[in-house]
């Protein structure tokens, strides 16, 4: 196997360069590449501020995000834009309306100045191909395609230039639970195909557990837990970690007797509360959980949890 580092984030604290929130505390990722590492987590948890900071567009206060090797700072910063892709939730609003698709697709390799005006054309119909849709399809507007079409188009437009990471943000969130399916193989193949690595957010427990090799659990801007996928959603450690995932399992009257259920609503991000910040919520917290807060340590080889109990 390829142990080469795609991304490894380490020991950072991050924050919104503007504003106070220190959305994401202390992290410790990394992933291969051709690998997808997904971070799950409710919404408001800072898995977008996370994203951000691993394309660039937000600053780390401390720690460092590497990329191939090298610090996202010293990445030239158009090049870290060409190698970097990102693919939203939203496939309409993040499709200018008023462009062609093949427009769309093809902005990127103008921006970049990447291969010449016939090349160009000729990778739009490539890129369109290989996420399912026709090369005619460059001649329509977003508005005549649905959703799932819509989300191939924004692939497409990634994949158009050669990327080597691409963070999914929330990107089958928006669809239909079959359309979700297909999207999902469609990104499995591409990966394959392409050795992608990607960084895929989802507040969804199945859709982390249809797609990702690493889960790194986020809650109020701190990662619970990280763990290969198949350890974690079988022997999920951490008290977050388990509520989440009793809330999707099979209602089998056996798993529900051991359902972990989250108490009150989640806390500010702005204002986490002391110590763990799942304290409120834990069916298990005790006294020291309410006033130290406990820092993410390795469990075992694999797994990292922040947890007094572990
Ligand atoms: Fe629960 Fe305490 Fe563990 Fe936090 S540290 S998850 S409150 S047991
Ligand atoms: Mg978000």
């Amino acid at each position: 196997t390829n142990t080469h580092k795609s991304f490894k984030i380490t020991s950072g604290l991050l924050g919104l360069q503007s504003g106070e929130l220190r959305a994401v505390d202390n992290i410790n990722l990394s992933v291969e590449k051709g690998k997808t590492l997904g971070l799950v987590g409710e919404s408001g948890c800072g898995k977008s501020t996370l994203a951000k900071c691993i394309m660039g567009l937000e600053k780390l206060t401390a720690g460092e995000i590497r990329f191939e090797d090298k610090t996202i700072n010293s990445w030239d910063e158009k090049k870290l834009r060409r190698k970097i892709q990102m693919i939203f939730q939203d496939p309409y609003s993040s499709l200018n309306p008023r462009h062609k698709v093949g427009a769309i697709i093809r902005e990127g390799l103008d921006i970049h100045h990447i291969g010449s005006p016939k090349d160009r054309i000729l990778k739009v119909n490539e890129t369109l191909k290989l996420v399912g849709l026709l090369p005619e399809h460059a001649q329509r507007y977003p508005h005549e395609f649905s959703g799932g079409q819509r989300q191939r188009i924004a692939i497409a437009r990634a994949l158009a230039l050669n990327p080597n990471l691409i963070v999914c943000d929330e990107p089958v969130s928006a669809l239909d639970v079959s359309v979700q399916a297909q999207i999902l193989t469609l990104l499995k193949d591409i990966q394959t195909q392409f050795k992608l690595t990607y960084v895929f957010i989802s507040h969804d427990l199945s859709v982390i557990s249809h797609i990702a090799d690493q889960v790194a659990v986020m809650y109020l801007g701190r990662i619970m837990e990280v763990g290969p996928a198949q350890i974690l959603f079988e022997f999920p450690r951490h008290p977050y970690t388990q509520a989440l995932l009793s809330a999707v399992l099979a209602p089998d009257p056996e798993a529900q007797s051991q359902q972990i259920l989250l108490n009150g609503d989640l806390p500010s991000p702005l204002a986490p509360p002391r110590g763990c910040p799942f304290h409120p919520r834990c069916p298990y917290a005790f006294e020291k959980c309410a006033v130290i807060k406990p820092e993410l340590k390795n469990v075992d080889s694999q797994i990292q949890t922040a947890c007094w109990l572990d």
